[in-house]
């Protein structure tokens, strides 16, 4: 099967009608990402600003492009314009950048949070409470270029199908506690959590956005 005809049976028969695909093309060609296109699917998802402004620059612009990987602050700028989500929000510090660039573009710039669930340190993520210490400071309120629409976590590589789950199940808690106390507004309703290895578990724990690559591209040419 081609990518397309890939995209087309992975939507119709494991993402439910209320769970977001971010089909992840990073590391992927042009060709590949156009030839995925003519499935009708419009989101996806690159790890790197560069590479997805420059795929951005190529490709038509009905695309919704979503910011997966690390966001190093400096790289904001190449993806401000145009960027429909950034999912890695590890710190005040990206966000006020980021606060910033949506400023200077006359946009609201969506973001997710992303929490550190996993049991490797190598994984980026904010604590609840470090983000609950920045959301009730006044510098937070005064932010009006961003617009927080949830959270984003990855699970611990791992074929121990409980560790995983449990790590989604967290996810969620903090997701439920931000939203009852701190980002009641209907704006903060997302919840980005699955890949290729983890996206049943996911789903099954409440995922509203699933991003998955390798099940529909093919296994990319680095170990990641
Ligand atoms: C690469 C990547 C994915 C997709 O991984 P697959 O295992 O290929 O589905 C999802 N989320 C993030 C943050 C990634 O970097």
């Amino acid at each position: 099967m081609g990518v397309s005809e890939n995209i087309k049976h992975f939507l119709s028969t494991e993402i439910p009608s209320n769970v977001k695909l971010i089909a992840v093309s990073k590391t992927k060609p042009i060709e590949l990402i156009e030839e995925a296109y003519q499935s009708g699917h419009r989101i996806y998802g690159e790890n790197k600003a560069q590479e997805l402004a420059g795929k951005h620059e190529a490709l038509p612009k009905d695309i919704e492009w979503h910011m997966i990987g690390h966001m190093q602050t400096n790289k904001v700028k190449y993806i401000a314009p145009f960027v429909s989500l950034i999912h890695g929000v590890d710190s005040f510090k990206l966000l006020k950048v980021i606060n910033k660039e949506g400023e200077k573009s006359n946009r609201k710039i969506n973001c997710l949070l992303q929490f550190h669930i996993a049991t490797e340190e190598t994984k980026f993520g904010l604590d609840l409470n470090e983000a609950i210490e920045f959301i009730k400071s006044e510098d937070f309120q005064s932010l009006k270029n961003v617009n927080l629409c949830g959270v984003m976590g990855m699970a611990t590589y791992t074929e121990n199908e409980d560790a995983i789950r449990s790590e989604f199940k967290e996810l969620v808690h903090i997701f439920n506690e931000l939203k009852q106390s701190y980002l009641t507004d209907s704006d903060f309703k997302e919840i980005s959590m699955g890949m290729s290895g983890d996206y049943k578990i996911a789903i099954e724990e409440g995922a509203t956005m699933v991003r998955i690559g390798s099940l529909l591209f093919g296994a990319r040419n680095y170990n990641k």
